[in-house]
């Protein structure tokens, strides 16, 4: 099945006998037993809940990985992910990632045996050298929030693997609708469902998903042992949103097509970053591992001021952090969502003060423009 069939036709509720359509909200925290001896498929609800095996078996199936497993928050869920290093160990992460992300990893450096360096360059050989013996996971962002920077998945697969370590690519900018990075040679996949997954703006969860079985079961210890699960309703909530993911982000990257043509040719914005825009060697790159380029653009004005006004003038698109969500929204990463980015790394991957990130929702793509036409004439 492609992508799009497979986003509806899911078994939406196994061993049912009512044999319902739509997959039904289990909201109950325990299940009764026959004994005290006997377990039935469900005991405990952060142990597993028929509404979120249902949304994980899903998941799973459309990242091609084992399993998946649905946690609070992606935040929750990246933090899951470098669990598995515990006592200690190495994460050799790339310098582009969400301010989070950065902030994550910045506090589990100062309170925990983890080591947390970063590659200033999202080129393979950059992974290559700064690689050594005591990392145990290399943890990527592709394409990068805000910038849209491109890296190699196989290639820097092929890196960690030489090395001994596992690699982790954080895919919430592409969503499995236009990325598999399982299937290019990664080890774990990781999602904020916040943005595109859920698409609504109503639901914040995360996702872990990985193509071992081993790492499965780690992963699932993680989850019920420390318990930042997804709740059912926030399962169900997504489940609901994913069967649309398809449709929306085919508008919602239609839509940014038509904005790249305008924005390109305004003389109050310099450069505009979209995966592989003007650079035909990351253009094919991001081909041969995306589907798309997504409903993310990112632009600067020169001007911290400009910009300001400009993201001050819209009317359509709302100042919030976030993106993917069928309402466009538009945002200044420095000071928002990737506040948090340490100056240090803001050298290295040119996190700059005047960068505007739009998400581009479903409306009519003329009606953004006129939105973004006018504010544009306020800069
Ligand atoms: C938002 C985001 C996260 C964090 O997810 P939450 O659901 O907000 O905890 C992680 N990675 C990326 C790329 C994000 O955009």
């Amino acid at each position: 099945m492609k992508p799009a069939t497979r986003l509806v036709h899911f078994e939406s509720c196994p061993n049912d006998r009512f044999r319902p359509v739509a997959t039904p909200l289990y909201l109950t925290t325990t299940f009764e037993q026959q004994s005290a001896f006997e377990f039935g498929q469900y005991d405990y609800s952060r142990s597993g809940n028929p509404t979120r095996a249902v949304l994980e078996r899903q998941l799973a199936d459309l990242e091609g990985a084992a399993k998946a497993f649905c946690f609070s928050s992606g935040l929750a869920a990246i933090t899951a992910v470098t669990r598995l290093l515990n006592p200690k160990g190495e994460i050799l992460a790339s310098a582009f990632l969400y301010g989070g992300t950065c902030r994550l990893f910045t506090k589990l450096s100062q309170y925990s045996g983890l080591a947390v360096r970063y590659v200033g360059s999202t080129d393979v050989n950059s992974f290559r050298r700064e690689i050594g013996p005591a990392t145990r996971l290399v943890y990527i962002e592709t394409p990068t929030n805000p910038l849209l920077r491109v890296i190699d998945i196989a290639g820097v697969a092929k890196v960690a693997h030489e090395s001994g370590a596992l690699l982790c690519v954080d895919n919430t900018m592409m969503s499995p609708y236009l990325q598999n990075p399982l299937l290019h040679g990664a080890d774990i996949v990781v999602h904020s469902a916040t943005k595109s997954l859920a698409g609504h703006s109503d639901v914040t969860a995360g996702v872990v998903a990985v193509r071992d079985t081993a790492i499965g079961e780690e992963v699932y210890s993680i989850q019920n042992g420390e318990g930042a699960v997804l709740s059912p309703f926030d399962c169900y909530l997504l489940l609901r949103g994913m069967k649309t993911l398809g449709i929306r982000l085919d508008r919602q990257e239609s839509n940014a097509q038509k904005i790249l043509g305008f924005l390109t040719q305004q003389s109050a914005v310099r450069h505009v970053y979209y995966p592989g825009l003007n650079d035909d060697v990351t253009g094919e790159l991001h081909g041969s591992q995306a589907r798309g380029g997504g409903c993310v653009i990112s632009f600067d004005t020169g001007s911290k001021e400009a910009s300001q006004r400009f993201v001050e003038a819209l009317e359509l698109f709302a100042i919030t952090v976030s993106f993917g969500s069928v309402a466009s929204s538009v945002s200044m990463p420095a000071f928002m969502s990737h506040v948090s980015v340490p100056l240090s790394l803001r050298s290295q991957n040119g996190l700059l003060s005047d960068l505007v990130r739009l998400s581009i929702g479903i409306e009519d793509a003329d009606d953004l423009i006129g939105d973004l036409s006018q504010a544009l004439a306020k800069t």
